[in-house]
């Protein structure tokens, strides 16, 4: 029953060609094509059409976009309770796949130092819309505070919607290996070992992280930057079976037996890997990893919770109480074992 085949609705290729959208504005431009904010003249509103670019490959994609949509949208979500942008319509037009969405705002790119409270507001909405992608099987893939929009709502209260399920796949149906934006990018990832839902709880946890400090958590030039932040801002590191089953352990791991050879005060004796420093990895690589610049004083999740971006020695307790629980919170999700990782639910 999953349809992916694309129905070619013909009658809204008429309404098209009667212009029943007008382009009015260019909203956002990636590799697959661009979205464009239009006026639909049968419903009097403003819509997002992401116009897909007209090479098989992309139209393939979008293919997968719309039908993981639609059963989002209709079979786990039809009275849009759940935090996922809804798709509208769709066609085919000279080649070009358009997706029609509700209009949202902003992304939470422009939402950064939150206090407590409101990075707990927009996680339970995230953590919604992500318990229907677990029901539906789906991993999102690219869960990052681009693709989380403002939407609008009628409480005074802001609210959010999940969007971009260009990268989607389901579970047990993975094709790709190279997925997730880089900071989001999950260890299981970066490390090539067989992933599931618990990527996107991942990247989840690194938007919070981001929401509440202002700044990526793993903001790394290179893969071996990205895997280096998650062991010295974390401590520990994968788990030694996973390392051992990962296709790119050697990328960045060196195996040194069952002796003690950690980086982080978290690893304990058993660990059979080290990571290897930059000098080893520029042995095997011909070429020096690109390193960004650390910009936290504090390495430490905890202490970078409880410092940054404010001083905490003046916070009211509550305040002081509400950061042990994110710290909770993020460790949970920031777990290096996507087995032990927390779930949505
Ligand atoms: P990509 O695969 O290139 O990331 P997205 O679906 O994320 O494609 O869309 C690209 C950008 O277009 C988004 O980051 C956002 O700025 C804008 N956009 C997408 N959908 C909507 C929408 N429903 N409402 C408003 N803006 C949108
Ligand atoms: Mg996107």
């Amino acid at each position: 029953n999953w349809d992916l085949i694309l129905y070619v609705n013909l009658e809204l290729v008429n309404k098209t060609s009667n212009r029943r959208f007008v382009v009015k504005e260019m909203l956002g431009q990636g590799t697959f094509g661009q979205v464009v904010k239009c006026w639909d003249t049968e419903t009097n509103k403003y819509v997002a059409v992401k116009v897909i670019k007209n090479q098989p490959a992309f139209y393939q994609q979008a293919i997968m976009e719309v039908s993981l949509l639609r059963t989002l949208n209709q079979k786990f979500d039809p009275d849009d309770k759940h935090n996922i942008v809804r798709m509208l319509d769709y066609l085919s037009f000279q080649n070009h796949l358009c997706i029609a969405f509700e209009m949202l705002g902003q992304n939470l790119n422009h939402l950064r130092g939150l206090k407590v409270q409101f990075v707990q507001a927009f996680s339970k909405q995230i953590l919604d819309a992500m318990i229907v992608m677990r029901d539906g099987g789906i991993i999102h893939c690219d869960l990052k505070p681009e693709n989380i929009l403002l939407a609008p709502t009628a409480k005074t209260a802001a609210a959010v919607k999940v969007i971009d399920f260009g990268s989607a796949c389901l579970e047990g149906k993975t094709v790709y290996s190279y997925i997730q934006s880089r900071y989001y990018r999950s260890p299981e990832v970066l490390l090539g070992y067989p992933y599931t839902t618990a990527i996107d709880m991942w990247s989840f946890g690194c938007i919070v992280a981001e929401l509440f400090i202002g700044l990526p958590l793993f903001p790394g030039a290179s893969e071996y930057d990205v895997l280096k932040r998650m062991l010295k801002i974390l401590g520990g590191q994968p788990p030694d079976d996973l390392l051992r089953e990962a296709k790119n352990t050697t990328k960045f791991f060196k195996h040194v037996g069952s002796s003690y050879l950690g980086i982080g005060p978290h690893d304990g004796p058993g660990t059979a890997y080290r990571m290897l420093s930059e000098d080893e990895v520029e042995g095997r690589e011909t070429k020096r990893p690109k390193l960004g610049k650390w910009y936290f004083p504090q390495q430490r999740l905890d202490q970078l919770i409880y410092t940054y971006p404010w001083d905490n020695t003046k916070l009211p307790e509550t305040e002081k109480a509400d950061r042990v629980l994110l710290v909770d919170f993020l460790r949970g999700l920031l777990e290096f074992d996507p087995n032990k990782r927390w779930s949505p639910f």
